[in-house]
């Protein structure tokens, strides 16, 4: 454990144990006004696909002879390809819809959209078929055959499809659970390429483009920002950051059973945007981690020139850490997350935390104010797990709040709809917080819910994504 509960880094010299520990520089406050303006434009996009579908063809199509299947093809055409934007757009990590939605926010918007693109795309690509082999009184194999072979960019379109079909398949949970996560991630970046090849053929030959300029230009304006907010946030952003602070291991820390923590020290931290409670994804420059990015809360607000992050074992990349040498270069993704004190909406916090989950809670603790009173319940099964539980009860007594730390079994120690109100008598005058693995953050969710604490003061973060 570091001398000083409260501040932490690599040991201190006499020199910097007299100096004020300087604090890095908030992350701008979330703008809903925004976010939502951004809804209504995807919402808006939505609806201009779909007129511009539906006016592209004469309404005597309808009763041409395919006519009907033909029509359904483009419609599902159209709208699948529209979904696939917003998808990507969804996990393009813009700044100003990530601080509101929190990436755990947009993640399940992202699943819960994805098999709409690829149903429709399939459907698509089967009412095509059959619209033409109807039309051109032929067989429906025959037709397919004509399509890839005769139709520019069908058949890059069709491998397009099969690639996301796949993506579509290994995403499915129970398929996904099978995958080691890298390796479903590294099959999922294929997505881009699947949407790229597919991007010709809607151009070439979609009814709403053929003699329409003005709808394939903007169409194509639309394809080409989007692929460039990937560039910018995925891979530009992250880059220009990580060579601005070029944060390197400076010490590693046991903090308990299977629990370091990670002291970076870096460059220009004071201008490092993070507030309490977010996280970022890292990514350790040395062998057999390069190529991985996890996720990892921040475990302390910056002190400049450090950084710290606090790990759980619980998988290769997160044992790893323990043993990391100090020098290694780190390359960090983020900010992200929306959970942080600007989420907060009523007077008092109540933040809960099981096992590691309280690397987010003490970070955010550390950015409330002082006299906040925040209330703090730490879970763990054992007094060992309950890591950085020092640091939490000085930052609560800083706070004038009240801490309780429940250790046993989930029967011995639960927090419930008996036990809450309980521990915690002025519930209704709190927000809640929660924070660490999957399933304890959703029975909390749900015991908050039950005790008729609304959604919009229940902020949480999963350690899954
Ligand atoms: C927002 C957020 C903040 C987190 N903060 C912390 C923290 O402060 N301290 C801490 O110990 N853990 C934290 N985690 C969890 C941590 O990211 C995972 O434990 C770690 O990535 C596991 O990787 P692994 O290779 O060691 O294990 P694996 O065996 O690969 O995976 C173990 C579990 O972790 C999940 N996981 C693996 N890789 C990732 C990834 N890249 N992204 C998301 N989930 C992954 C898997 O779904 C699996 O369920 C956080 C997770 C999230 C989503």
């Amino acid at each position: 454990m570091s001398a000083s509960p409260v501040a932490f880094g690599a040991p201190k010299s006499p020199a910097d144990r007299k100096r004020k520990p300087a604090r890095g520089s908030a992350a701008p406050r979330p703008r809903p006004a925004l976010a939502g303006l951004a809804l209504l434009a995807a919402g808006a996009g939505l609806g201009a696909t779909l007129a511009v579908t539906i006016t592209s063809e004469p309404a005597s199509q309808l009763s041409a002879r395919g006519g009907l299947l033909t029509y359904a093809g483009s419609l599902t055409g159209m709208i699948g390809t529209y979904l696939a934007l917003i998808m990507v757009l969804l996990v393009s990590r813009i700044p100003f819809v990530e601080r509101v939605a929190g990436q755990d926010g947009l993640l399940r918007l992202h699943r819960a959209i994805a098999p709409w693109p690829i149903s429709l795309l399939a459907a698509h690509a089967l009412f095509l078929t059959l619209g033409y082999a109807e039309t051109a009184r032929a067989g429906a194999w025959h037709e397919a055959g004509i399509l890839l072979t005769r139709y520019p960019d069908v058949l890059t379109a069709t491998l397009g499809l099969a690639l996301m079909g796949l993506i579509g398949i290994i995403s499915v949970r129970a398929v996904r659970r099978r995958l080691r996560r890298e390796t479903w991630w590294l099959i999922h970046l294929w997505m881009y390429l699947a949407l790229a090849i597919s991007f010709a053929h809607v151009i070439v030959l979609g009814p709403a483009f053929v003699g329409h300029p003005l709808t394939r230009v903007v169409w194509s304006v639309a394809w080409a920002a989007t692929a460039g907010l990937v560039l910018c946030y995925r891979f530009g952003l992250p880059a220009a950051r990580s060579l601005r602070h070029r944060l390197t291991v400076a010490e590693v820390r046991a903090e308990g059973p299977g629990v370091v923590s990670v002291i970076c020290t870096g460059r220009r931290l004071d201008r490092l945007a993070v507030s309490g409670g977010q996280f970022f994804c890292w990514r350790f420059l040395t062998r057999g981690m390069w190529w991985q990015a996890h996720p990892y809360s921040l475990s302390a607000l910056p002190q400049p020139p450090y950084l710290r992050l606090t790990v759980k074992a619980v998988g290769d990349h997160s044992a790893g850490l323990a043993s990391i040498r100090p020098g290694t270069r780190i390359a960090i993704e983020g900010p992200y997350g929306a959970f942080t004190r600007y989420a907060q909406r009523r007077p008092r916090a109540l933040l809960v935390a099981a096992g590691i989950g309280v690397t987010a809670l003490r970070s955010l603790l550390e950015d409330l104010p002082r006299g906040s009173a925040p209330v703090v319940l730490l879970r763990a099964s054992q007094p060992a797990d309950l890591v950085l539980s020092t640091e939490v009860r000085e930052l609560v007594k800083h706070r004038r709040g009240t801490i309780h730390e429940l250790v046993g079994s989930r029967e011995e120690a639960a927090i419930d709809e008996t036990s809450l109100p309980r521990l915690v008598p002025d519930l209704a005058q709190r927000d809640v917080y929660v924070c660490g693995p999957e399933g304890f953050v959703a029975s909390i969710v749900d015991t908050a819910r039950k005790l008729g604490i609304p959604d919009e003061v229940i902020h949480h973060e999963a350690f899954a994504l």
